[in-house]
């Protein structure tokens, strides 16, 4: 017999028992990036590879080793499955104009690719929910994303989150530290390995991540990034902490943190539990103000970020979280052949009202119609036997706790249900 095709390793089927508390959390995420004003803006899910390449940067894990590229067989572009949001983002935004209306708040979900090794909270599909404010300077528009951040943990019912920030610095200061680095390590290239040497001109910021012990003291002593930083970029960090401390949101300044990704600038965040072992951080964003122009559009300022829903899942799941998953209302049980037609007439009159019903398709004995309401989960049987419907009544039995059964007209049963 052949063998049976299975899903790609590191890519998962959200099945029917999970799926409820995947639109939980999506419809929590929604509802608060509407409240803040953010719209839903939807992208394909493939785009040229050179799109990331000049957005991600050339040397980052993602464009070196984690991308799904391949050719089109008909033209022979280069396309790359989408491993984040904001690229494609700013390209559609780019494309159709939509700065030129103004600022623009967007969010966007769904799935992202990387070719990782594959461990609990690290997939090569995963699913992430992002959102941009752009063509906006901030600080303000910072903090608000972290105050909206906040408010999504605590509404979605998590604690013991942490926010780690910390600035790039704009532009012009971040050149100034690449320059002096980049000097730095010229100076001592003889402890330089083969990594750093590759990294030295596209991104000397990376050999600061190095693991490599023989590095460690030339890299400690290497230019601090934070004493290039202009008034401007201090003025930013400083007014963007003390809008977090007016909301009450508590933070600690990490001066490592510089995020995977080349096109931050000035803020960065994440946020990060100690409860998913090394697959901690489930939102990361920031600032970057140069990015649309270096896609090629008008120069536009810009903050966002993406945060795992997988790890915010498996976050609420180890901290017991009950979520809001919605659950059916009523099993329709019907046997005979008055009773079967009746049962059209119930389920309807039940949907109009707004409830949700599974009517019991083809035949069987009451008893094992019984069994499938209990599993189905509903809370309701409505149980129509030719008697019932003779009198156009149903009996009603709650599921989930001890009830005796009650006969009830269509308009009673509405009621009985709320
Ligand atoms: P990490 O350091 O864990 O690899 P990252 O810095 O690569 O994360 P980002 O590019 O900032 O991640 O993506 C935003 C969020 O998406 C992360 O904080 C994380 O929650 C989630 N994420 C990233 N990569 C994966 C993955 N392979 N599987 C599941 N979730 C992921
Ligand atoms: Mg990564």
């Amino acid at each position: 017999m052949a063998k049976n095709i299975q899903a790609i390793k590191g890519m998962n089927d959200i099945l029917p028992g999970e799926s409820g508390r995947w639109e939980a959390f999506e419809n929590t995420v929604r509802d608060v990036l509407f409240s803040y004003g953010y719209r839903n803006i939807r992208m394909p899910i493939v785009e040229q590879t050179d799109l990331f390449v000049r957005s991600i940067g050339e040397v980052t894990d993602i464009v070196e080793k984690e991308m799904y590229t391949f050719t089109d067989r008909l033209n022979g572009d280069s396309l790359t499955l989408r491993p984040e949001g904001t690229a494609s983002c700013l390209r559609a935004v780019m494309e159709h104009n939509l700065l030129y209306d103004g600022p623009q708040k967007v969010w966007y979900s769904g799935p992202m690719f990387r070719h990782e090794r594959p461990q609990k909270g690290r997939y090569r599909q995963f699913h992430q929910f992002g959102a941009e404010a752009l063509g906006l300077a901030g600080p303000d528009v910072d903090a608000e994303q972290l105050v909206m951040l906040s408010e999504l943990w605590r509404k979605l019912g998590l604690t013991g989150l942490s926010l780690e920030i910390n600035t790039l610095g704009d532009v012009d200061s971040r050149a100034a530290h690449r320059n002096s680095l980049i000097a730095y390590f010229e100076k001592h290239s003889e402890l330089l390995d083969d990594d750093a040497k590759r990294r030295l001109h596209t991104n000397p910021l990376r050999i600061l991540d190095t693991k490599n012990p023989a590095m460690q003291e030339m890299v400690n002593a290497a230019p601090q990034l934070i004493d290039y930083i202009n008034e401007a970029g201090l003025k930013h960090f400083e007014r963007l902490q003390s809008l977090l401390a007016a909301s009450d949101i508590s933070y600690n300044i990490n001066p490592r943190l510089v995020r995977g990704l080349d096109y931050y600038n000035l803020t960065v965040f994440e946020w990060v539990t100690n409860e998913l072992g090394s697959q901690g951080t489930v939102c990361g964003g920031g600032r970057y103000d140069g990015l649309i122009a270096q896609l090629g559009g008008k120069p536009a300022p810009a903050c966002g970020f993406g945060m795992g829903v997988e790890r915010l899942l498996l976050l609420l799941e180890a901290q017991s979280v009950q979520m809001p998953i919605r659950k059916l209302d009523v099993y329709l049980v019907h046997q005979g052949e008055q009773a079967s037609s009746f049962a059209w007439n119930v389920s309807a009159a039940l949907r109009a009202k707004g409830f949700s019903v599974q009517q019991h398709m083809g035949e069987s004995s009451f008893k094992s119609q019984m069994k499938k309401a209990d599993q189905s989960g509903a809370r309701f049987a409505v149980i129509i036997g030719d008697n019932e419907a003779a009198e156009s009544k149903v009996a009603l039995k709650a599921l989930r706790e001890e009830s005796t059964q009650q006969l009830l007209t269509i308009e009673e049963l509405t009621k009985a249900i709320v």
